[in-house]
């Protein structure tokens, strides 16, 4: 179940199958923050036209949450390709560059990503305890990000893939993701999995979210959780690039393996 929750006048989401499994997680909205149109309130990214001293404040509310603060947070600088990088507490308070997955087995080591658009992927191993935070767009997803993410945690973590779950939260959806033809011919260029995509007529819609849990199906993931959001039909609750024409923040996941309970 996704289900919203609100801490300190910031609304959030959760994964509840998730973090009854301690995974401890942040899926931020725009509410509750400090910042003025077009990145209001709550925007956490420096890579757009806020000021550093808001953007701070904001991923204090945000960390506030999961009783962090934005030192803890272990941020990436994205270059939308289908990267992971294995982290752990020596990464805390760092920039993991051109990497859009982040992965770790350390508890108390919290990846996070900002987003307006792209898929936010959380991906988790019950059993050797590893998490995944991927950052899904179109490239990323037509390089086979989730599944590449995948076969890295297995490769490092000797990860199981009909052990894992992998939740897809809020990001654009089929409704409102027209995309040129260019876009779903790379999916074939790369060949690395299924497309999903829907075509009116001459135009086409990429279903962002369907073709991540393609790809989770295809590596024989048998749990697929899904948010339900799409960024662009909910103004209210989301950042979205394409449904505000470029001009908006972004809001904030973090993601980070709870201490085993004794
Ligand atoms: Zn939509």
């Amino acid at each position: 179940m996704f289900e919203q929750r609100k801490h300190e006048g910031v609304t959030y989401f959760v994964f509840k199958e998730l973090e009854d499994q301690g995974v401890a997680h942040v899926i931020g909205t725009r509410q509750g923050g400090v910042s003025p149109p077009p990145f209001d309130t709550l925007n956490v990214s420096l890579a757009v036209e806020d000021t550093p001293e808001r953007v701070r404040e904001n991923r204090a509310r945000l960390a506030r949450i999961l009783h962090l603060t934005p030192d803890d947070l272990v941020r990436v600088h994205l270059v939308h390709g289908a990267q992971a990088e294995k982290v752990g507490r020596e990464h805390k308070g760092t920039m993991i560059r051109h990497r859009d997955a982040l992965m770790t087995d350390e508890p108390g080591v919290p990846l996070f990503m900002t987003f307006a658009d792209c898929i936010p992927v959380i991906i988790f191993d019950p059993i050797h305890r590893a998490v995944a935070l991927v950052h899904a767009g179109w490239r990323g997803t037509a390089a086979g990000i989730t599944m590449r993410t995948i076969a890295q945690m297995q490769q490092t973590y000797g990860s199981r893939p009909e052990d894992l779950v992998v939740a897809l939260g809020p990001g654009i959806g089929r409704c409102h993701y027209e995309v040129g033809m260019d876009v779903i011919e790379a999916f074939d260029v790369f060949g690395r999995g299924p497309v999903v995509f829907e075509k009116k007529g001459r135009r086409y819609f990429l279903d962002l979210v369907e073709t991540n849990a393609q790809q989770a199906a295809m590596m024989h993931v048998p749990t697929v959780l899904k948010s339900g959001y799409c960024t662009a039909c909910h103004p209210d609750l989301f950042f979205s690039h394409r449904g505000e024409k470029g001009k908006t923040g972004r809001f904030g996941v973090i993601v980070m393996l709870r201490e085993p309970q004794p």
